[in-house]
């Protein structure tokens, strides 16, 4: 009898790791975990070449919940993890998460310079405008007037900031959003993130259902873009300026120039400190 030789298909269920999440029930991050594995399953991404990294909250657990590689950097810093990760090993599919705060708050800077670097990687944002993982603090995406947290308790009033008129604006190639209560759309977002050919970033509308149980309506109050994905800037700020932040889909996408690193140095450790004396 012939022995086989091709390799079986891998399944969502493939994707996921052995550890539980520790998520609270109903939290919209499973929507991401469960979507993520999808997208890698349809995809048929080799496990060895998939790596997930994430910064600090409960989004940014993801990586430990996918069977591949990962890393749980540090707070807000996933984006320059990741960029290095990349730039070291472009033969890599190098996909980001993490949520509101760690990034857009701590990590904003780094997600305007990701933008315009558009090197090759999925940054997938759970948004659910709230710290989570440390008890309900506001963060940038809070409505201004949301009083829960005792460190706001007349609310931040402040604008909220605006993820995807700052992607567009700082250049990133591909803006999408999607929504944990609609699996299978999320599911195909994550697919055409990864296939982009640069800075793919996917804002999720992911609720809390601990600190911020009033999401549970945005069930109700998304909708789909009222048109196909452009590839023109201009008109693609002229939809987010009329979007209410609800809107699901692709808005925008077009192949623009990638940063490449330069040459990697094959100098020793000595020859660079050599370098650098003074
Ligand atoms: Fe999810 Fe909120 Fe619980 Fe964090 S605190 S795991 S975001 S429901």
């Amino acid at each position: 009898m012939e022995a086989a030789t091709s390799t079986p298909a891998l399944k969502a269920k493939d994707y996921k790791s052995d550890i539980n999440p520790i998520w609270c029930p109903g939290c919209g991050d499973f929507g991401v975990l469960a979507a993520m594995s999808k997208a890698a399953a349809y995809l048929q991404l080799p496990k060895e070449r998939l790596a997930m990294v994430s910064g600090i909250g409960c989004s940014s657990r993801l990586p430990a919940y996918i069977d591949s590689y990962g890393f749980h950097g540090i707070h807000g810093r996933s984006l320059a993890i990741a960029a290095g990760l990349k730039a070291a090993r472009p033969d890599l599919t190098v996909v980001v998460s993490g949520g509101d705060g760690d990034g857009f708050s701590i990590g904003g800077n780094h997600f305007l310079h990701a933008c315009r670097r558009n090197m090759d990687l999925t940054y997938i944002v759970m948004d659910n405008e709230v710290y989570g993982m440390t008890k309900g603090q506001a963060s940038p995406t809070t409505q201004p007037d949301w009083t829960r947290s005792k460190l706001t308790p007349r609310g931040t009033g402040v604008r909220r900031f605006q993820p995807t008129a700052l992607a567009l604006a700082a250049g990133a190639s591909f803006i999408a959003r999607g929504f944990t209560g609609d699996p299978s759309d999320l599911t195909r977002l994550i697919v055409q993130a990864i296939q982009h050919p640069g800075f793919a970033f996917l804002h999720v509308l992911s609720p809390c259902q601990t600190y911020q149980p009033e999401q549970k309506d945005w069930k109700h109050l998304v909708h789909p873009n009222a048109a196909e994905a452009t590839d023109d800037p201009v008109e693609a700020a002229r939809r987010i300026q009329m979007d209410d932040g609800m809107s699901l889909g692709l808005l925008y996408a077009q192949e623009l120039p990638s940063w490449q690193p330069p040459h990697l140095s094959s100098a020793t450790l000595p020859e660079i400190e050599a370098e650098f004396q003074l």
